[in-house]
């Protein structure tokens, strides 16, 4: 239409780009070259221009965790072409709609008992803040303002706002630039790697130890459950979370578990915390609630939580983002949870299981190759240096694959729907990014 400006030439994108677009964690002006992707579908993203000899790349990283049904899948657009044809948006303050209301119904019914209440936000930043919030809210509605703090593992990662980055990682992480602005946490040691590991009893008594000395300053211990993402791409026992679940309830302290990453599927159960057959008190979902298609974010709370909140002086929960439940991005989180689970994601995540696990082996006699492991969709190569993340790119490209290397990792978490030869391809890639980082 009329409307449309012409399409720009990809050298004139990539400049505007460079001058004016700020990307994650980059400088501004920006002194590398994007790839350009000019649409995506199945498993492939197709570039505007060719990068490094490459006109598509299968992308081995899910758009960060979030695509698990890939790109342009006809459920999911469809979901997303009908709810347009009703409504975009409308607030969420006084007014519902059914495409929330049913999102809600369904994260009540897959997730553990007795997660009850959702609260539905925009990023998964946020729904970590929105949980941080219910639990200090909770402590101060009980009279107990001084349960104000979090403990939580070293290595971790929760987010890009001030209340998530005081969890993350302190020692060298993402937000490390921030230390001494940041609200002062109690950080535990990580703990000890490894998911079929078993729990250390050392490890276990030092969790003990920070809990009981800290018990009466601490709102929650907040964790990534079974796989630390971005700040290690670490598994560990879910022994760790039965743990917590004792500890916290001893000492009076909630849980959160922060899914943003892992729900889903991801590590092979439907959420991380089943593997534990453990219920936090507070749990964080975003990413690829809506198959990766739209901006949404989900925080659970169970009962206890939303009682204790309603007792208080503000008997509210204060927090309302403009965006809050939107409906298309509700309704494309229906559908992908539909596709999900009637289109059994267990065995396509077992299948990649499977298939990672043979495909990357031969990393192990890469020089530098530290650990190669693999848990779910999720496939990790680690060396015993910081990867030079242009180079190993580049490499992957070489090989047709779109990975994004970060600090001593090579890693890849497909969508669920990638075939075995593209499931082949990625491993290539992997390998390829290892040995040219
Ligand atoms: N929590 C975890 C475990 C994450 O991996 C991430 C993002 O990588 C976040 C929270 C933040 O989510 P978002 O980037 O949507 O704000």
């Amino acid at each position: 239409s009329s409307a449309m400006p012409p399409p720009l030439d990809p050298e004139q994108l990539v400049a505007l780009d460079r001058a004016h677009v700020w990307h994650p964690y980059a400088p501004m002006p920006g002194r590398t070259d994007p790839v350009v992707v000019e649409s995506a579908s199945g498993v492939r993203l197709r570039l505007a221009r060719p990068a490094e000899g490459a006109d598509e790349l299968i992308d081995g990283m899910s758009s960060w965790w979030a695509a698990v049904h890939g790109y342009g899948h006809p459920v999911l657009d469809e979901a997303v072409r009908d709810q347009l044809g009703r409504m975009s948006h409308v607030m969420f303050g006084g007014i519902t709609h059914e495409p929330a209301v049913r999102l809600a119904a369904k994260l009540v019914e897959i997730t553990p008992d007795p997660l009850r209440h959702v609260f539905l936000s925009d990023s998964g930043s946020v729904s970590v803040e929105v949980a941080v919030k219910m639990c200090l809210q909770y402590w101060r509605s009980l009279g107990r303002p001084a349960k104000r703090r979090l403990l939580t593992w070293r290595g971790g990662y929760h987010g890009d706002t001030f209340q998530t980055m005081a969890v993350c990682d302190p020692d060298g992480g993402m937000h490390s630039a921030w230390a001494g602005l940041l609200p002062d946490q109690v950080f535990a040691d990580r703990p000890p790697a490894g998911f079929d590991a078993g729990v250390d009893q050392e490890y276990a008594a030092h969790l003990a130890d920070l809990l009981e000395r800290h018990a009466h300053e601490l709102a929650a211990v907040i964790v990534e459950p079974v796989v630390q993402g971005t700040g290690g791409m670490r598994f560990h026992s879910p022994g760790y979370l039965r743990l917590l679940r004792e500890l916290a309830d001893a000492h009076d302290v909630l849980l959160i578990f922060d899914e943003v990453a892992t729900g889903f599927g991801r590590t092979g159960a439907l959420f991380a915390a089943d593997h534990a057959g453990v219920t936090p008190d507070v749990m964080c979902l975003g990413k690829s609630l809506t198959g990766g298609y739209l901006s949404m974010a989900a925080t659970l709370c169970t009962p206890r939580i939303a009682d204790g909140i309603s007792r208080g002086e503000l008997p509210v929960l204060a927090h309302g983002p403009t965006f809050m439940g939107n409906p298309l991005a509700a309704a494309v989180a229906n559908a992908s949870i539909e596709l999900l689970i009637r289109g059994d994601w267990r065995t396509q995540v077992k299948r990649i299981e499977a298939e990672l696990r043979t495909n990357l082996e031969p990393a192990r006699a890469l020089p530098g190759v530290v650990d190669v492991r693999v848990l779910g969709a999720i496939g990790v190569v680690q060396l015993d240096h910081d990867v030079d993340v242009a180079a190993a790119s580049r490499a992957a490209m070489r090989a047709g694959v779109w990975l994004r290397p970060y600090r001593d990792m090579v890693y890849s978490m497909p969508p669920f729907i990638t075939g075995d030869e593209d499931l082949a391809r990625i491993a290539g890639g992997v390998l390829a990014a290892v040995e040219a980082g």
